[in-house]
């Protein structure tokens, strides 16, 4: 096969604007959580789409936004790297919204990006034809693009062509990957991003950003995966909603998490959850740091 083609797409954009939806719809499996409150993602995401003829390995990203935080430095770093470095930068665009400040500023920063480069207007089933042009017009005077493909990454509308121009564009090469992996990210990890989406879904408005997850064992036995987890939030009150009355918001999040991770993993899951507060861990690089699922695999010496 001297024409199979294979690389490294990021997907950029700003926070909400569909990225983890597109990650998830090419790779047709759930490997980034996804939720209508900006800022969910937090850690690089490979999603990996495997044909007969090419491998495109999708970065899913977290919202380029301007941080303030040691966690939003921490989540820009990686934006950082994922500009940089990949044969593909995918830039998604919410055209749903008012094309603002925060837009340009990602588009100016997208056009000093290496690789090729591409914008996809997002959601374009929400919008009526007649605001793309001039949306696209203006885009393309701040950067070029050598592929602009509106799409709408939740009903998959241009979905396939973007696919088709993604490998047109890719170098040819080996694949990176076994057909059978279609994420990079352990299964602890992908636990704990189940559960943090799961607490986001179950307090929605009353919980921000402050939750965390953090896996503290994952046991595997031939039939049964035991996953005991905490959940960090920063404030008592955010641990009450949690909780909820009678632990009854704790219970809710711990069976809609345990449901997804054993069709996921496909086996028995015991699910254990706790909460803990954490008083302004966003604001500490150390915590920070400590819930980056590649360091929590370095303590355990495993990378
Ligand atoms: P991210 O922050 O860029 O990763 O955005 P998400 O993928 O988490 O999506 C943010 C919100 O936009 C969610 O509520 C999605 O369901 C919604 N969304 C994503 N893509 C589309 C789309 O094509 N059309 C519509 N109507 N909503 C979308
Ligand atoms: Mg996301």
């Amino acid at each position: 096969m001297a024409t199979f083609k294979s690389g490294f797409v990021a997907i950029v954009g700003r926070p909400n604007a569909g990225k983890s939806t597109l990650v998830n719809r090419l790779v047709g499996q759930k490997v980034a959580i996804i939720s209508p409150r900006p800022q969910t993602t937090r850690n690089r995401i490979q999603g990996i789409v495997h044909r007969s003829d090419a491998q495109v390995v999708l970065i899913d990203t977290p919202g380029m936004h301007k941080p303030a935080t040691a966690l939003g430095r921490e989540m820009m770093g990686e934006v950082e790297q994922a500009l940089d470095g990949n044969d593909i930068v995918a830039l998604l665009l919410d055209a749903s919204e008012k094309f603002g400040a925060g837009d340009r500023w990602a588009l100016e920063r997208v056009a000093r990006s290496s690789g090729v480069r591409f914008l996809l207007p997002n959601k374009i089933d929400v919008i009526p034809k007649s605001r793309l042009l001039p949306l696209i017009d203006s885009c393309r005077r701040a950067c070029e693009f050598a592929e602009v493909i509106p799409i709408s990454a939740l009903t998959g509308d241009g979905v396939p062509l973007l696919l088709e121009k993604l490998v047109e564009h890719l170098p040819v090469g080996a694949p990176y990957f076994p057909a059978d992996q279609f994420t990079d990210q352990p299964e602890r990890f992908l636990a704990g991003e189940i559960i943090r989406e799961k607490v986001i879904a179950s307090t929605y408005n009353e919980v921000p950003h402050a939750v965390a997850v953090l896996v503290e064992s994952f046991e595997e036995s031939a039939s049964l995966v035991r996953i005991h987890a905490t959940i960090q939030v920063e404030r008592d009150g955010q641990k009450g909603i949690v909780i909820g009355r009678g632990g009854e918001t704790l219970k809710k999040i711990g069976t809609t998490a345990r449901r997804e991770l054993e069709i996921l993993l496909g086996v028995k899951i015991f699910l254990e959850l706790h909460v803990k507060v954490q008083r302004d861990w966003r604001d500490s690089p150390a915590r920070v740091r400590q819930l980056d699922w590649r360091r929590q695999l370095e303590h355990l010496g495993k990378m």
